[in-house]
């Protein structure tokens, strides 16, 4: 499969405003749940990643968009980040998805393994709890509750 040097053609601005909307759905805030419009910029020098200062009542909390994410404290560009995923949702390899960054392939097979682990951290507990099960709510009636949801 050809490598494309996507890191020289992307608009770090439109993947982290991507970025943004996939971490905080509801919107950015400050750890302490303060609305990012209550902020002001504190530090631009990784723009487009800004650091916010919150001015939230008794609140000085400082943050940016990967406060609290796997992504806290990272070096990679917005554009990396996208690229990694991309490349991991599409199954491409480590070494595929390092070249095509730009990165060691240590690096985006660290971060392979957050992802899945962070994936496998949001599936439903397997098995269901007991309860679940002697109240006959066990995992085919669940099933069965989401095909009816999609009305299948
Ligand atoms: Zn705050």
């Amino acid at each position: 499969m050809m490598d494309f040097p996507m890191a020289r053609v992307i608009d770090e601005q439109a993947c982290y405003d991507w970025l943004v909307e996939l971490l905080h759905p509801d919107g950015l805030s400050c750890p302490r749940g303060h609305p990012v419009s209550m902020a002001g910029v504190h530090k631009r020098h990784r723009a487009p990643v800004l650091v916010y200062q919150c001015n939230g009542l008794d609140c000085r909390a400082v943050y940016c968009a990967f406060t609290g994410t796997m992504w806290q404290n990272t070096q990679w560009r917005p554009s990396e980040i996208v690229q990694l995923l991309a490349g991991v949702s599409q199954g491409k390899s480590s070494a595929q998805i390092a070249r095509e960054i730009g990165k060691k392939r240590d690096h985006v097979m660290n971060r392979r393994h957050q992802l899945q682990g962070n994936a496998f951290e949001a599936l439903p507990a397997f098995p269901p709890a007991r309860s679940r099960l002697r109240s006959g709510r066990g995992v085919p009636e669940r099933r069965r509750e989401r095909h009816a949801a999609r009305g299948s």
